[in-house]
């Protein structure tokens, strides 16, 4: 197996702090979920690192398995009448994915650049690169 390029939990956990996975210090994003160019402290260049569908597919698996199963086992969510629980519960589950999912995506950059993968990496593996 190929060696990280970089310890991965440092980087993992930067990350989820949205800060710049190599010094922790810069700002991983300049708005919700824009990531800077570059850090501001370091100048590690923060853009190469791709998240593409990644973080989005983690995040629901998260909102799936720990919010709305348990959910599931609450009787009163069976018992109550979806005209109020309905409007409630999709406004928690949204609030709580849309929390989520920043720091998913910088965990997800964080372990992008401790494996060492570029975007320049994923473009090698798509099947236009094999025309
Ligand atoms: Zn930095």
């Amino acid at each position: 197996m190929k060696e990280a390029a970089h310890p991965v939990g440092p980087s993992v956990l930067r990350g989820l702090k949205g800060r710049c996975p190599a010094c922790g210090r810069g700002h991983l994003f300049w708005k919700y979920l824009k990531v800077n160019g570059r850090c501001e402290s370091c100048d590690q260049d923060l853009a190469r690192y791709p998240a593409d569908d990644g973080p989005a597919y983690v995040t629901i698996l998260l909102t799936g398995h720990l919010v709305i199963v348990p959910l599931l086992f609450f009787p009163i969510m069976w018992e109550a009448n979806p005209v109020y629980s309905l409007p409630i519960i999709l406004g928690g589950l949204s609030a709580f994915t849309l929390a989520v999912l920043p720091r998913v995506k910088g965990g997800w950059i964080g372990l992008m650049y401790a494996l060492g993968v570029k975007d320049i990496d994923a473009r090698l593996h798509t099947a236009d690169a094999a025309e």
